[in-house]
């Protein structure tokens, strides 16, 4: 299998585009990783534990090296070889906010996303509330300067949060009066189990996830609620406008679907009570299903080919604009590449045959129009 089309080449292009602060810190990554300072690791699958993975991408949307792999056993997407953590460590302190966000310091507009982002959370959560909302007590792992937290605060819940960067617990502190405090969940000391433990945006980050699962179970109370939020694979047409290199960024060492968070969730007992692509998902340790054994369900195949389909409308999509702007050699390829995910798609047969009689190769475009 080859990479998911050609653009996934690594060729240092950013796909989207960047500030000068952005850009800075996009070339001190590259250094960084080309010196060999950041260094990689190659893992196993961390749901299967096998290694036989097909390349989708070299790159990520800034233009930095990623090697983004779909493991053959489970359909889980990873980024794999890795950055370790000692390197991640590091390009969180000093180019990760600054790369993402083209900012280096908490804005009003960062807390007032989040915010709206923990509003939603709090409207999904809701119905499996079994007690009054004022006897919840909500943790978030992750959580920047507060902003879903003050959502949950607004409605009755305790609530606490922990980051390891300290200037954005400053934010919500000093502006909000949030408890954040920095740290990680294993050196957190709490007086009660947290009712709700939430990540938002943060899970698909962490390198060893069974040591995160771990201290999640150990935490949790008896009864609660894991919730995850995070880019879903299979909602790349409703958030990135169907370009899966969009989604991918150096920082993401996993890209669930709702059925591969599950299957790794499974492993350490924890059952999807309400879970969707997007993927707001919510898990239990319910004791009356434990006994069950976790069976892995294989995503590969249907994650293939939802990619394929949308990488090929992202082509016809392109090919048409280019089109459209006269450029039809940059059209051509568009088809071409469309053509290649979908050899039986008669209309981008068609299209690619128009835009080569464009080209004044008739008879290459008779003969694509013939076999269409
Ligand atoms: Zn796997």
């Amino acid at each position: 299998m080859e990479l998911l089309s050609s653009r996934y080449v690594y060729d240092t292009n950013p796909h989207k585009l960047l500030n000068k602060l952005q850009l800075e810190m996009k070339q001190q990554v590259d250094d960084k990783v080309a010196s060999g300072y950041y260094a990689f690791e190659s893992v196993r699958c961390c749901v299967c534990g096998q290694r036989d993975f097909d390349l989708l991408s070299e790159k990520d949307r800034y233009g930095l090296w990623m090697s983004v792999k779909i493991c053959q056993v489970c359909g889980l997407i990873q980024t794999n070889p890795r950055m370790t953590q000692a390197a991640y460590d590091e390009f969180y302190q000093i180019e990760y906010r600054k790369l993402y966000q083209g900012e280096d310091r908490p804005t009003n507009q960062i807390f007032y996303d989040a915010y709206l982002r923990g509003r939603n959370i709090y409207n999904y959560l809701q119905p499996w509330f079994s007690r009054p909302v004022n006897e919840y007590f909500v943790l978030e792992v992750g959580c920047g300067c507060g902003g879903v937290l003050q959502a949950f605060r607004e409605q009755g819940c305790q609530v606490k949060g922990f980051d390891p960067g300290t200037e954005y617990l400053d934010f919500g502190r000093t502006n909000y009066g949030l408890d954040l405090v920095a740290g990680t969940l294993d050196d957190l000391v709490l007086h009660r189990s947290p009712d709700i433990i939430i990540y938002s945006h943060v899970f698909e980050h962490i390198l060893d996830l069974h040591a995160e699962l771990r201290t999640i179970k150990r935490a949790l109370a008896k009864d609660g609620l894991l919730f995850i939020e995070l880019p879903g694979v299979k909602n790349i047409e409703n958030v990135y406008e169907g370009d899966f290199l969009l989604l991918l960024q150096n920082a993401h060492t996993y890209h669930f679907t709702l059925l591969t968070l599950t299957n790794l969730l499974q492993l350490h007992g924890f059952y999807c009570l309400a879970g969707n692509e997007v993927v707001f998902a919510i898990f239990s340790t319910d004791p009356s299903q434990t006994s069950r054994e976790p069976t892995i369900q294989n995503d590969y195949s249907s994650v293939l080919s939802f990619l394929s389909n949308v990488e090929s409308r992202y082509q016809v999509q392109q090919g048409l604009i280019n089109y459209k702007n006269n450029r039809f050699f940059e059209a051509a390829e568009h088809f071409a590449e469309g053509v290649r995910l979908h050899p039986t798609n008669t209309q981008v047969r068609r299209l690619w045959a128009v835009t080569l009689m464009k080209m004044d190769r008739v008879d290459d475009a008779v003969k694509m129009w013939q076999t269409s």
